[in-house]
């Protein structure tokens, strides 16, 4: 479905990420992981091309979209939930999830998707009417989420999803990723400081060191390698 072969990109004169290759297969749940700065945020925009990829190629379903606009990608089903989620602060819960669904025109099906989220999220439709602002910062993620999926993804990529909440949000968040991808039909591709919490969903896994993919295989080889362990898990 994603295929990212060498891919270079970064700010000014500085390469933040360097020759990564990763591949995401239709309906996997795949993990990025690595330290603080290590470049995995880059390694989103770039895909949604809001950075510029320098070198390589990326190819979502075998189309070559690296130097297609940001909002032609999420028009062929590539969406991003971005770190620190985003919402529209000032616009109701109900007029986020409209900005979502912008880019179509299918009411009926709209109508659809926004039941399915509100079914995934009761507490979104307890608050439809309420500002985006005055959300906690675990139903701002729930919401920035279902804005996302308004837009009827075929992969979702998620930065991270966890940063900030308390662990009981955390489990939450990490059940429905699992649900949407289940029942969803909805291939993910997961940014994640919370290691263990990532590989514990995911098929498989990649590693990222300054700007470089270290290490990737299935998620349980990652979870039982000592490396790994070591560095992300605190074990
Ligand atoms: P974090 O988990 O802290 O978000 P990350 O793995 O997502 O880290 P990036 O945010 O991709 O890492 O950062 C990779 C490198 O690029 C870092 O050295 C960072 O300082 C640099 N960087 C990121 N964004 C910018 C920017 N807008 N301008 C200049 N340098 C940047």
């Amino acid at each position: 479905m994603l295929e990212l072969d060498k891919v270079q990109a970064g700010y000014g004169n500085k390469l933040a990420i360097k020759d990564v290759s990763l591949k995401v297969e239709d309906g996997e749940i795949i993990t990025l992981i690595g330290a603080n700065g290590a470049g995995k945020s880059t390694t989103l925009m770039t895909i949604c091309n809001v950075v510029e990829c320098r070198a390589g190629t990326i190819k979502f379903q075998d189309k070559e979209i690296h130097r297609m606009a940001p909002d032609a990608i999420v028009k062929m089903g590539l969406c991003q939930v971005p770190e620190g989620r985003h919402i529209f602060p000032q616009l109701s819960v109900k007029e986020n999830l409209d900005m979502g669904a912008f880019l179509r025109n299918d009411k009926e099906a709209i109508k659809k998707d926004m039941d399915y989220v509100y079914s995934l999220f009761p507490i979104l439709y307890k608050r439809r009417h309420q500002d985006g602002g005055n959300l906690s910062g675990g139903e701002q993620q729930m919401l920035a989420m279902s804005r996302a999926l308004m837009a009827k993804p075929k992969l979702l990529l998620l930065d991270e999803p966890s940063m900030g909440l308390a662990p009981l949000v955390i489990r939450q968040i990490f059940e429905i990723i699992k649900q949407i991808n289940k029942e969803n039909n909805t291939t993910i591709f997961l940014v994640e400081q919370n290691a263990n919490q990532a590989l514990h969903i995911a098929d498989r896994g990649y590693v990222m060191e300054n700007g470089r993919i270290t290490l990737s295989g299935p998620a349980q080889e990652l979870l039982a390698n000592t490396d790994i362990q070591k560095a992300y898990l605190g074990i």
